[in-house]
C-alpha cells in the first residue's frame, strides 16, 4: 500500500476474560488518538446492518451471533481485515479489543491473509505492538464475578474497587451485570481463551515478534502506565 501511514500505531492486547483488556484498549485509544476497534460491537453492527439483511451470508452470521455461537472464522477475518484497512487508509491508528481471537484470524491460511500480516503491511512492523495482560486465573474469575456495567452508557465498573456503587459515576444510571459474566459462560470463555487465543502469542514469539507480557493484576491506571511506557 503506497499510502501506509507508518507514523501510526496498531496495538493488540491479549488477555483472558477479566484481565481488563477492554478497559486498557479504551484508555490507550483515548491517550494516543487511536481508533478503538471493539470486535464484538463491530461484528454486531455488521450483522445487524439494516441494509444488508437480504444478504444470505449476513443472515446466516446474524443467526449465529444472536444465538451467542461462534461466527464463521473466514467471515470474521474478512470483515475485521477490511475494516482495519479502511481505518489505516484514512490515516488512523487503531487498538484492538477482541481481535485476533484465534490463530486462524491472526495468521490466515492459503486463501486468506491473516490480521497480523495485514497490520504489518498497513502500519510497518515497528509500529505494531502486541501485549499479553497476565492475570492469575483466580483473580480474573473474581473480577468477572464482581464486574458491573452501566445500563445506559456501558461504562465498566470495577466491582472489587467500588463495592458500594449502585449508580454509574459518569451518567448516574443504574448498574447491571454483563450477560456474558454468568459463571458457566466465564468458565467457557476462559477455556476458549486458553485453547484458541494463547497459541497466537506463542506463535508470534516463535516468529521473533515481541509480545510484551504485562502484569495485569494491578489497578487499571497502573497497568495503563506500564503499557504507555512501552508504546510511546
Ligand atoms: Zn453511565
Amino acid at each position: 500500500m503506497a499510502h501506509s501511514p507508518t507514523y501510526k500505531k496498531a496495538v493488540i492486547i491479549f488477555g483472558p476474560p477479566g484481565s481488563g483488556k477492554s478497559t486498557q484498549a479504551r484508555l490507550i485509544a483515548d491517550a494516543q488518538h487511536l481508533y478503538l476497534f471493539d470486535t464484538g460491537r463491530f461484528l454486531e453492527s455488521v450483522v445487524h446492518d439494516p441494509h444488508r439483511q437480504t444478504n444470505a451470508i449476513v443472515k446466516r452470521e446474524r443467526a449465529l451471533y444472536d444465538a451467542g455461537k461462534l461466527m464463521t472464522p473466514s467471515f470474521v477475518l474478512d470483515a475485521v481485515a477490511s475494516k482495519a484497512e479502511q481505518i489505516a487508509t484514512i490515516g488512523s491508528g487503531l487498538v484492538f479489543s477482541g481481535s485476533p481471537r484465534t490463530a486462524y484470524e491472526a495468521f490466515g491460511d492459503a486463501r486468506h491473509r491473516g490480521l497480523v500480516d495485514d497490520l504489518m503491511r498497513l502500519y510497518g512492523k515497528k509500529n505494531v505492538y502486541f501485549f499479553e495482560l497476565a492475570v492469575p486465573i483466580a483473580d480474573a474469575k473474581k473480577r468477572n464475578a464482581s464486574r458491573q456495567i452501566c445500563s445506559v452508557c456501558g461504562s465498566p465498573i470495577l466491582g472489587l474497587v467500588h463495592r458500594r456503587l449502585s449508580r454509574c459515576p459518569f451518567c448516574a444510571a443504574p448498574l447491571m451485570r454483563r450477560t456474558d459474566d454468568a459463571a458457566g459462560v466465564i468458565a467457557m470463555r476462559m477455556e476458549q481463551y486458553r485453547q484458541r487465543t494463547e497459541p497466537i502469542f506463542n506463535a508470534l514469539r516463535a516468529h521473533k515478534m515481541t509480545v510484551a507480557r504485562v502484569d495485569g493484576s494491578r489497578l487499571p491506571y497502573e497497568v495503563f502506565r506500564s503499557l504507555m511506557r512501552k508504546i510511546s
